[in-house]
């Protein structure tokens, strides 16, 4: 990371964007091994990217292992991880497990697994400290919802998250916090300019220099530039355009 400016309150540090997809519940093991290598050919053909950007898949489960065999540009994730150590927890995977098959991230407290596993920001909290714990790095996702942003009260909820959704001993090296206004998440709508450089200000405050905030939602070809062209945000966090290489790439070069 290089210090490039001093802009209002605080330092704005210039840093490798990180362009991350989430792969979410898709696909079978034979087409996450042709996105992954095509994004990895893609990669190679334009090594300016990697200059550019840091580029990280997260793929179902199921599917970790055998993309770990097909990459070596692109880092590895996972998409939740158990805040429990190894042993009598029926279906749940370790964050040993992950490191074991060469995840070095994984994704906690996306909205849909607060959705539709109930998870709430203590247990992301507990999560993340297992995560770290085995030298995992986190993304920390967090955001409103459309009612709480017509209400004005997108920070107060995104503030609430924050301060219980992180464990002590977040650095810039272990955490990484995606904010994804619940709104946008495959939805076609993305947040503006405006309104993200406002959120990611706010969260800097909250989170300090150093730590990447990416921002996702919707995010696409067509309008990556101009998001990860906004202040304060470092990467996206992209869910249906990372399963197109060319979609994916193309976010990647437009950072
Ligand atoms: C996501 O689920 O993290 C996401 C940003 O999805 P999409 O890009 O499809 O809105």
């Amino acid at each position: 990371m290089e210090q490039e400016a001093l802009k209002g309150n605080y330092e704005v540090i210039t840093m490798k964007k990180l362009i991350a997809g989430n792969w979410k519940m898709n696909g079978t093991i034979e087409a996450a091994i042709e996105l992954a290598e095509s994004i990895e050919n893609g990669l190679e053909k334009k090594p300016e990217l990697q200059e550019k950007c840091d580029v990280l898949v997260c793929p179902p489960l199921l599917h970790l292992l055998p993309v770990s065999g097909s990459i070596e540009k692109i880092a590895l994730g996972a998409q939740d991880c158990s805040q429990n150590d190894n042993g009598a927890f029926t279906g749940d995977v370790s964050t040993a497990m992950l490191k074991d098959i060469g995840a070095g991230y994984v994704i906690l407290g996306h909205s849909e697994r607060r959705q539709y596993h109930n998870e709430t920001d203590e247990l992301v909290a507990q999560k993340a400290t297992k995560a770290n714990e085995a030298g995992l790095i986190t993304i920390i996702c967090v955001g409103e919802t459309e009612s709480e942003r017509e209400a004005g009260k997108e920070q107060d909820i995104v503030g609430a998250q924050l301060a219980a959704s992180m464990p002590e001993g977040c650095t810039p090296e272990n955490t990484v916090i995606a904010y994804e206004p619940v709104w946008a998440i495959g939805t076609g709508k993305t947040a503006t300019a405006e309104d993200v450089a406002v959120m990611h200000a706010f969260i800097r405050e909250k989170v300090g220099e150093g730590i990447r905030i990416l921002y996702g939602g919707s995010m696409k070809p067509a309008n990556a530039a101009e998001l990860l062209a906004t202040p304060n945000v470092d990467g996206g966090l992209i869910g249906g355009a990372s399963l197109k290489a060319e979609d994916f790439l193309g976010i990647a070069q437009a950072a």
